[in-house]
């Protein structure tokens, strides 16, 4: 027999912005996918018309996109399981929820949301967990014909069986085990008639053939009550893995400060997805290398087993250190468009000198803003020296910027040259030789290695600056 394919999905409600911990959710689905070959499909749950938001929907899709998952199927790229957009399947929906009623499963139930409210209230003050009491759970049938003549609009419930229990092996978590005493009849239709949550999931889980399921930890209770629908359906339940939360500093719900605010505002201030990625991977879940790992090798060494039960801790400091990272092995054609964000660069550097730039000052930077500096002192004006910087070329004196005025002809190969020659007519050397020729060629006393800069600086920058540095002593 084949092998079934392993199937995930991210399955998204459009009522907001992606965050750090749904976008984990999201790769970690991807990876387990893509570890054993198998599919990765995107869903959209927009069941609650209210807050869903068609714009929601297009920037979750984008996100994703720019993270760099792809998906064999979703709503954009459509797929053998059509339509990927909860909204569009009501009648599926329907279907399956007449089958439940006609096997007995479901009851209509009238309660309105004060009378839940006030029982669930009593329940908690007996220190009961709150289910529902099963107030109409005996309606006659004659009662039910009285109400729907009134004009009320039922929920649907689920009858949950009395006895027993529904376990499972969560992929994270190990064996779970939910007595149904304590899961009260739920509503898998509401009285406006959108299928509930745990019906129109657990469903399209099953009717896409969804082999494994992640996701948050907030959603544990909700599994028997899915595995219950899908064994009275007769179809088959995916495994389910529930991850732990992603928590901010002294396990308080991350905050924007700490870098847990939305997927957008990482990339505007600059956060590459591979960065991104490289951490979010590790968020939780552990890998035995601990350098930057593409893509490939992020899903190779994907293991669920990997995963911890604790809360994970978002820590910027450690994004911060795949940013380095990912912004050292990024290619250069790669790199520029992420600088070319800053509209000021693409004005500054010349199409042609592009890839040079970017190799010359990578080492140098984490944000894109970070490169206009040098964008300036290499093709612009050089900014105003740093204190530091007089310093050094007050302490070198005006004798030592004539003599390399004097040698600059003689320096063709490049910077060393140039600073030998400097050497043998000043007997100046080390420091002393290195540092004022920095601060008066870039106005800084650190920065990338002059041996790179020395190229994109033109003849006339460099002997005007050595011009103003005299100048400076004098
Ligand atoms: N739409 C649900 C959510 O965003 C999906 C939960 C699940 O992954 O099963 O929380």
């Amino acid at each position: 027999m084949r092998a079934m394919t392993l199937r995930t999905r991210f399955a998204p409600s459009p009522t907001g912005q992606m965050h750090v911990g749904n976008a984990r959710t999201a790769l970690f689905s991807a990876l387990l996918a893509a570890q054993a070959g198998g599919e990765f499909i995107l869903r959209i749950e927009d069941t609650d018309a209210e807050r869903s938001r068609a714009e929601f929907e297009t920037m979750l899709l984008a996100d994703l996109a720019w993270l760099g998952l792809h998906w064999q199927e979703g709503p954009d790229v459509s797929g053998p399981h059509v339509p990927y957009r909860q909204s569009e399947r009501s009648r599926i929906y329907r279907t399956f929820i007449d089958k439940l009623a006609e096997q007995g499963r479901t009851y209509p139930c009238f309660c309105t949301p004060a009378e839940l409210a006030l029982a669930r209230k009593t329940q908690l003050a007996a220190g009961q967990p709150p289910r529902y009491a099963g107030t109409c759970a005996g309606l006659t049938t004659a009662e039910i014909e009285t109400r729907l003549a009134r004009g009320l609009k039922p929920a649907l419930r689920f009858r949950v069986p009395e006895n027993g229990a529904t376990e499972f092996d969560d992929l994270i978590r190990g064996a779970q085990r939910f007595s149904h005493r304590d899961i009260g009849d739920f509503v898998i239709r509401r009285a406006d008639g959108s299928p509930a949550f745990f019906f129109s999931n657990a469903l399209d889980d099953a009717l896409m053939s969804v082999s494994h399921v992640l996701r948050g930890e907030d959603h544990l209770a909700n599994t028997p009550r899915q595995l219950l629908i899908l064994e009275a359906l007769g179809l088959r339940a995916p495994r389910y893995g529930h991850l732990p939360l992603v928590l901010g500093a002294g396990n308080a719900p991350l905050s924007k400060r700490e870098g847990g605010g939305s997927l957008r505002e990482l990339r505007r201030a600059g956060i590459l997805p591979e960065a991104l990625v490289n951490y979010l991977a590790r968020l939780g879940h552990v890998y035995a290398l601990e350098n930057f790992l593409s893509w490939a090798e992020l899903a190779r060494d994907f293991n669920v087993a990997h995963v911890g039960h604790a809360p994970a801790h978002f820590d910027h400091a450690q994004l911060e250190h795949w940013q380095r990272e990912a912004v050292k092995h990024a290619d250069s054609g790669r790199l520029w468009n992420w600088l070319a964000e800053v509209p000021e660069l693409t004005a500054l550097v010349p199409a042609e000198r592009r890839t040079e730039f970017v190799e010359t000052v990578r080492g140098n930077l984490l944000r894109p803003v970070e490169a206009r500096v040098w964008a300036d002192i290499i093709f612009g004006k050089l900014p105003e020296l740093s204190g530091a910087s007089r310093t050094a070329i007050r302490s070198a004196g005006s004798e030592f910027f004539a003599a390399a005025m004097r040698v600059l002809p003689e320096a063709h190969t490049g910077f060393a040259d140039f600073a030998n020659a400097v050497s043998a007519a000043t007997g100046v050397r080390g420091r002393k030789l290195f540092m004022p020729l920095r601060a008066a060629l870039t106005g800084l006393e650190h920065g990338p290695e002059m041996e790179k800069l020395w190229p994109l600086l033109t003849a006339a920058r460099v002997e005007a600056r050595l011009q103003h540095a005299a100048a400076l002593c004098k």
